[in-house]
């Protein structure tokens, strides 16, 4: 039986928390979701998809066309560059995708309850350089609440990652044997396999990885 369902986004953190799951409900007991939302670099669907064979879990695919429809970000409007920088009404990056991470962790939380499942587990973490509002702590805490009392279903939200510094995911990463799977994971806001190693997303990997003192497994497979 199930016992946790990954929220897996074909991304670093999501991967690693893959294996968090893996080590902490044990093998057979964890599946994997991803979201299609129209994200303009497909090769994360391909990602996750990868990933979660090599981790021998059961994956669905779920298709949310909303976001695309509204536009107004560089994730999924393929008229908008990646800026640096905050946007000057928001202070967030133009990457931000408003409540991107509000519906995924609903439509998982959905999925869980028709599969039994009690356990969700999101990559989401507060030191994300990003500052997105929906990786904190508390709006985790409060959607958590929020699921429970509008499904009335006991849920727990897992986000190991959440107050870690990419350095310490890392060796998290290689202490959960996750490191062979993050050279099948995609990062790079420019879309591009090899990463290509200037973007805000690709740089922070990069930190990351360096500040651990370990290679990144995915620059070495090219
Ligand atoms: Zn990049």
């Amino acid at each position: 039986m199930t016992n946790a369902l990954v929220v897996l986004s074909g991304g670093q953190d999501s991967t690693t928390c893959l294996y968090w799951a893996l080590n902490r409900f044990g093998r057979r007991q964890v599946a994997a979701v991803t979201f299609d939302y129209g994200q303009r670099h497909r090769i994360e669907l391909d990602c996750a998809a990868h990933v979660a064979m090599l981790a021998e879990v059961p994956h669905t695919l779920l298709p949310i066309d909303t976001f695309a429809a509204l536009g107004g970000n560089a994730l999924t409007d393929a008229r908008l560059a990646v800026r640096p920088g905050v946007d000057a009404r928001t202070q967030l990056p133009n990457t931000f995708v408003p409540g991107r991470n509000l519906i995924f962790l609903t439509f998982a939380a959905a999925l869980a309850y028709q599969r039994c499942i009690h356990h969700l587990v999101t990559g989401v973490a507060q030191t994300d350089f990003s500052g997105y509002p929906d990786c904190r702590q508390p709006t985790i805490q409060a959607l958590e609440q929020a699921i429970r009392l509008g499904m009335d279903y006991d849920l727990t939200i897992h986000a190991p990652l959440m107050f870690e510094s990419k350095a310490d995911t890392v060796r998290m990463a290689r202490e959960l044997g996750a490191l062979p799977a993050l050279a099948w994971t995609h990062t790079c806001y420019n879309g591009q396999q090899p990463p290509c190693g200037v973007c805000p997303a690709c740089e922070l990997r990069a930190k990351g990885f360096a500040e651990a003192g370990i290679p990144d497994p995915l620059v070495e497979r090219f």
